[in-house]
């Protein structure tokens, strides 16, 4: 079972800036071709839009393979603003998968995510996965001693 659901957020301890990568595919409804939208990344979110491949027509649904660039809690909030402009947005094909039933909340894993994606609720002490902060470097496969992180390609 996936931890996927599941978000940290509670603590509110993080300190440093993330600038990360993320490979994303942007899907275009036809009313949004032509919106400027490396444009707005830049501008309202700082992150880099840059264009790998287009296949973008007038008054068709147009496609868009971009690597985005910025602070990680910007990426958010632009692929979130992408969302919310109904363009569609698929940024991962590989995944980190944390095997629920094997887990055993040690939070060894924690010690070696760059982005804190992993860390152990402060109140459960239970891990949580948020995966949106994951940039499946995979540092924390090795980690686990139980074997309960892989990744899904
Ligand atoms: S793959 Fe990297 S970023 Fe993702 S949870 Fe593991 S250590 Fe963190
Ligand atoms: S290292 Fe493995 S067992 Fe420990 S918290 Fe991380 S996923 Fe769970």
């Amino acid at each position: 079972m996936r931890h996927d659901a599941l978000n940290f957020q509670s603590n509110g301890t993080r300190s440093r800036d993330y600038v990360v990568k993320k490979r994303a595919t942007l899907t275009f409804p036809k009313r949004a071709v032509h919106m400027p939208v490396t444009y707005r990344l830049a501008k309202d979110f700082n992150v880099a839009a840059n264009i790998i491949r287009a296949q973008v027509a007038p008054n068709q649904i147009g496609t868009l393979v971009v690597e985005l660039s910025g602070d990680i809690d910007q990426l958010d909030a632009a692929i979130d603003w992408l969302r919310s402009q109904d363009i569609g947005i698929s940024t991962a094909s590989r995944e980190i998968v944390i095997d629920e039933e094997t887990c055993v909340h040690c939070g060894l894993c924690t010690g070696v995510c760059p982005t804190e994606a992993l860390n152990l609720d402060p109140q459960t002490f239970r891990l949580n996965f948020t995966r949106s902060r994951c940039v499946v470097c995979e540092q924390c496969i090795p980690t686990c001693p139980v074997q309960a992180i892989s990744i899904n390609l």
